[in-house]
């Protein structure tokens, strides 16, 4: 029985999509989703030179008889779309069915099926069927796209570089592993192999595929609900981080999606747990009533809309707030060579531009099967942070437990780092950064706090501006006055301050004002009192920290360490700077060969 239908012509043009084969991940991915489709548990995408030779798609789906293999070549044909309203539930590509026939028109279509009785086999060249005949009888389908473009005069415009072409389908295929960790997926590129999952339905092992086993130890268990959403996942502790948004993979009901927003309140939650101008690795999955959706079909990219967007964005901001900041966040000192990243594998393809052929580089082997011991490992998966909220209030399971550890101060170098020990090893903090933290949060209670007290200057501080920066501050000289600053229009574009808040460090406060009315006039989009009462804490935090190059005594060494110990987030500074690293009893042993071989005597 044929299951592909031909679409009524309406909603052909309605999916209908200009840019239908523009990249070789254009392709992989219409192929692959047809696997998917077509519920294969096992896809293999082999390239040669990133796809430009040669796409081959080897899957054991369901396959197609001989009627639906020769149809699925023709315009309009699709096996999944068979109403409009089917439309606002699919969230593919919006060009299905229009797809395959256009890859076939400009390539060479090699496609073996078999639904489980007779193989068929069909070729096709640039879009004309070239042959129809018997195929094996492996269940399943293998079809296979070479010389992609090789009638059209446009060939090479269209290829972008191999590297960036490889790198496209790479992001693809992680992607998809990463919402699909039931399917076994392979991806290889010219015999080297990129990706390997084992189709187990452990996420935290395709990521582990994907990042490595140093990535997947640093990687958090996430879980939260309320009436409409739940959400779940891994989202890296906060040393782990990218220059590059790419790595913040969000999953609704199984599918890949993009949404600004979430990832903007993903990094959010991480604020001052790491620069800001880096982002976390994430893969966060989110479970909702269809109905609540609205998914933008676009042929190039999935933006999705939800009709209760606050309440998903709290939640989401909640539950990774609750994973990082109930646990021991210092940085380990590794002392282990670290294997080389893939990401840092260079392809050196510019040079072959006339005969593109991928260098052998060789592919580290991702280790499948992968060692179980970081399933276990006790910092990894047995807390999960479970926030659960109901229409009221939400509430975090799990006590606040003190996770800084107790230490010594032994000395300081260089005026800048105390040296500090326990019984499990040594500790490095940067006074600064530590100081920098523990007067940050002292600032941000303080601001927080309505009944906060304020003085008067003995000597009224005058400060003129500009005309424009004048009416700017003019507008928002409630926010000041929420803050307890006492200030008076004084003349042409002039202000004076007469009191302020008591929590202003002593000393510099013309300087200090200054700095925090600036902080008004640099943000007048997107304002908001939260950001301003940060951005002013951080500031100050900063300003009242102890320099480098000052040696202070142990017994306020002691002292720095203890209100670092009861910060709320002792491990860094509001920056994102690390406050304190940590080398381990054995790493000291091993960095001084006394480990193994040579006994302490
Ligand atoms: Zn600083
Ligand atoms: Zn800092």
């Amino acid at each position: 029985m044929a299951v592909i239908k031909i679409m009524d012509e309406l909603l052909a043009n309605k999916i209908a999509a200009g840019e239908v084969v523009e990249k070789c991940a254009s392709v992989v991915k219409e192929l692959v989703e047809n696997s998917i489709d077509a519920k294969s548990t096992e896809i293999k995408v082999e390239l040669e030179d990133a796809g430009t030779r040669q796409i081959k798609v080897i899957d054991n789906g369901k396959g197609m008889d001989k009627d639906d293999a020769i149809l699925a070549f023709s315009r309009h044909a699709t096996s999944k779309i068979k109403d409009e309203d089917d439309l606002y539930r699919l969230t593919t590509l919006g060009f299905r069915g229009e797809a395959l026939a256009s890859i076939a028109a400009v390539s060479k279509v090699d496609l073996k099926t078999c639904n489980g009785d007779i193989g068929t086999h069909v070729i096709i060249n640039g879009g004309e069927i070239k042959e129809v005949g018997l195929g094996d009888a492996r269940k399943g389908t293998t079809i296979t796209v070479s010389e992609l473009f090789y009638n059209t005069p446009a060939r090479l415009k269209h290829m972008k570089s191999l590297y960036t072409e490889l790198a496209n389908i790479t992001d693809y295929i992680n992607k998809l592993a990463l919402s699909k960790p039931n399917i076994r997926f392979t991806l290889k590129n010219n015999d080297n192999i990129i990706l390997r999952t084992d189709g187990s339905g452990n996420t935290l092992k395709v990521i582990q595929s994907i990042y490595g086993t140093d990535v997947a130890r640093k990687m958090v268990p996430i879980k939260g609900e309320n009436p409409d959403y739940e959400i779940s996942g891994y989202i890296s502790l906060p040393e782990v981080h990218r220059s590059s948004r790419n790595n913040m993979v969000t999953i609704v009901n199984g599918r890949v999606v993009r949404n600004i927003d979430i990832n903007r309140i993903i990094n959010d939650a991480y604020h001052s747990y790491k620069p800001d101008n880096r982002y976390p690795i994430t893969v966060i999955n989110i479970e909702v009533d269809p109905s609540i959706i609205d998914v933008n079909i676009h042929p190039t990219k999935m933006d999705i809309k939800f009709s209760k967007m606050d309440t998903l964005l709290e939640l989401i901001s909640l539950t990774i707030k609750a994973a990082i900041t109930d646990r021991n966040l210092i940085p380990e000192v590794s002392i282990r060579k670290e294997k080389p990243k893939k990401e840092e594998l260079r392809f050196d393809l510019e040079r072959h531009t006339n005969v593109p052929k991928i260098e052998e580089i060789p592919f580290q082997e991702p280790e499948i099967p992968v060692n179980e011991s970081i399933f276990e490992d006790e910092n990894n998966g047995d807390i999960v942070h479970e926030v659960v909220m109901d229409e009221e209030n939400y509430q975090i399971k799990e006590e606040k437990k003190e996770f800084m550890p107790e230490m010594y101060p032994v000395g300081l170098v260089h005026g800048t780092y105390i040296i500090a020990q326990n019984e499990k090893g040594m500790y490095i903090i940067d006074q600064h950064a530590a100081k920098e933290r523990c007067n940050y949060e002292k600032f941000k209670k303080a601001m927080g706090n309505p009944n906060i007290a304020s003085t008067d200057l003995l000597f009224p501080i005058t400060l003129e501006f500009s005309t424009d920066e004048f009416i700017i501050l003019k507008e928002n000289i409630n926010i000041l006055e929420n803050l307890k600053f006492k200030i008076e229009p004084f003349g042409i574009n002039s202000i004076i301050v007469k009191s302020h808040p008591t929590w202003l460090p002593k000393g510099n406060e013309e300087q200090t004002i200054r700095k925090i009315i600036e902080i008004i006039l640099t943000t007048k989009k997107d304002f908001s009192i939260e950001k301003f009462n940060e951005k002013v804490a951080t500031m100050m935090s900063c300003k009242k920290a102890i320099k480098a190059n000052t040696n202070i005594t142990l017994e306020e060494m002691e002292a720095l360490i203890t209100d670092l110990r009861n910060c709320k987030n002792p491990f860094n500074c509001p920056h994102g700077r690390p406050t304190i690293i940590y080398y381990s009893n054995y790493d000291l042993e091993k960095l001084f060969k006394r480990s193994g071989f040579d006994t302490i005597k």
